[in-house]
């Protein structure tokens, strides 16, 4: 008999558990993948990335329709009208279509699926829904939730305070929506509610959206959500926020102190942040400590303190996104396997999903200056022909390069296809291509994607079209 019952356990059925099942089975391995959900796909395809890019893409229809944006094209279109229901519907169908898709794939691959939450006994047998389950190696892949802010409490059952999974389900657009937080999620998901009809506004802590991305991208950034409609309240902070019935009176003040204010919502999105999930999971009771921020420790091979335990994705440290835990996914299969996997952290692209979207990856200019010197070029995409064409002039694309080298060190960029664009960028910061590099590789003409190859032209020399 065998002494374990699988080869691999994983616990979380996300973009990084239900990948690392995947790749493990297919390298021979047996596995099992544990998850307290209903559906698999974790955060990701069940209440995060896709039914986030659903909302956003039917409401982004919306907008043009009623905004005038189908005007410019010469369509004209008669009273337009939101059925929110067959809206969440749609959101809903491509959620069921793409966790069932996984399922699908882990009969493919032979990879059960345990039903139920997962905690360790010891480093090699877990209870899930109360049987015992061993394995050699046990991979966490548990994820992240909401942080709560401090005496803010959500209840996405009420519809009036609630977090990312409370504002994708909102079955009536509220009047007012205010954010708590400008980061990706408040404004992915105040851009949905705008477009909708909401009076949207944003508290920020900081004295900018999005920390973390390039400067001029976050002052432009700022200076686009300003011009649709949405009120930024930047460097102020929410001390408190009362419910009576349908209304929330939210208490802000400087983030630096000062005079209070009161705003009104029906709505109210608390969006500051997430963090990793570990209580429950038993860590004490195979000695695996946590670091300050509540994440597991582990060394580049994915390996934590605890020999045959691995972790990935949100739990672990670095930024939160899915497609990080996915090609660590990939990697620690590998790693446990006995092969070598990779994963460039330096090289992680980030997109938010507003329109237009913005995107970057490797260094801002601010890190990249603190580095060493560097040359920086921007190119507007209002000389950019196709987004001019399209009638989409805001944004630019810009490079930041070594000063000696010419080696791209970072892409920052807002365009309406900016999600697409940064994958060129990532391919060639992955190469170590300098910006030379960019610009005599051809680029389709007209295409978005041309931006990109003029402010690389700018590094070394002058771009053509500005
Ligand atoms: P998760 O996807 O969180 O999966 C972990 C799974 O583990 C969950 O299903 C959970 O139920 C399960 N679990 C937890 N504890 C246990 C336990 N003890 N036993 C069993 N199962 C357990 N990222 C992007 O890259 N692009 C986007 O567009 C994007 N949009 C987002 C939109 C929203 C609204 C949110 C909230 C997040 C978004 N993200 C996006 C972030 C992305 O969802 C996460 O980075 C990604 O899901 C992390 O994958 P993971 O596998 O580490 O964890
Ligand atoms: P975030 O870290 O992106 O933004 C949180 C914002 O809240 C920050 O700007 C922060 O300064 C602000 N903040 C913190 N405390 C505050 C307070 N008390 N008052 C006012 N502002 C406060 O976090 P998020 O938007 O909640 O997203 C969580 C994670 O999900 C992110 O790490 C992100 O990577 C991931 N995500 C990614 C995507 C994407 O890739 N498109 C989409 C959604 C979520």
């Amino acid at each position: 008999m065998a002494e374990y019952d699988y080869d691999v356990l994983i616990i979380g059925a996300g973009p990084g558990g239900y990948v690392a099942a995947i790749r493990a089975a297919q390298l021979g391995l047996k596995v099992a993948c544990a998850d307290g959900r209903e559906t698999l796909g974790g955060t990701c395809l069940n209440v995060g990335c896709i039914p986030s890019k659903a909302l956003l893409h039917g409401s982004e229809k919306f907008a043009e329709a009623v905004d005038g944006t189908f005007a410019k094209y010469g369509i004209k279109t008669g009273p337009v009208t939101l059925d929110l229901a067959a809206m969440q519907q749609q959101k809903l169908d491509s959620v069921k279509q793409l966790t069932g898709g996984i399922e699908f794939l882990f009969k493919k691959n032979k990879v059960t699926w345990l039903k139920g939450y997962a905690a360790f006994e010891d480093a090699h047998t877990v209870t899930v829904a109360g049987a015992k389950v061993t394995a050699r190696d046990v991979v966490i892949a548990t994820g992240s939730s909401v942080t709560p802010l401090p005496g803010v409490t959500v209840d996405n059952d009420a519809g009036v305070v609630v977090d990312s999974t409370g504002a994708l389900a909102l079955s009536q657009v509220p009047e007012h929506l205010v954010v708590i937080g400008g980061g990706v999620i408040g404004l992915e998901l105040g851009s949905v509610w705008r477009r909708l009809g909401a009076k949207v506004t944003v508290v920020e802590f900081l004295d900018q959206l999005l920390p973390g991305m390039d400067g001029d991208v976050r002052k432009e950034a700022a200076k686009i959500f300003k011009k649709q409609g949405m009120e930024l309240k930047l460097s102020t902070k929410v001390t408190g926020v009362a419910v009576k019935g349908k209304t929330a009176t939210l208490t802000v003040e400087p983030s630096a102190g000062g005079a209070a204010e009161t705003l009104t919502a029906d709505c109210v999105l608390v969006s500051i942040g997430r963090r990793p999930n570990v209580e429950g999971l038993g860590l004490e009771k195979i000695g695996l400590e946590v670091n300050k921020r509540g994440q597991i420790e582990t060394g580049h091979d994915f390996r934590t303190s605890v020999p045959g335990v691995w972790a990935i994705g949100d739990v672990i440290p670095g930024p939160m996104l899915a497609h990080k835990a996915e090609d660590e996914g990939v990697a620690v299969a590998e790693f446990i396997a006995g092969q070598t996997g990779i994963v460039n952290h330096n090289v992680i692209p980030s997109v938010v999903y507003t329109f237009p979207e913005i995107a970057g990856v490797g260094l801002t200019e601010e890190v990249a200056r603190e580095k060493g010197e560097v040359k920086v070029s921007k190119f507007p995409m209002l000389a950019n022909s196709r987004a001019k064409t399209n009638h989409e002039p805001d944004g630019f694309v810009k490079v930041i390069a070594d000063a000696k080298t010419e080696r791209v060190l970072g892409v920052w960029c807002i365009a309406s296809v900016a999600g697409s664009m940064i994958a060129e960028a990532a391919l060639a910061l992955e190469f170590g291509a300098t910006a030379e590099d960019i610009a005599y590789t051809s680029h389709a003409h007209p295409t978005h994607a041309e931006a990109l190859k003029e402010a690389a032209m700018g590094i070394g020399g002058k771009p053509i079209h500005i």
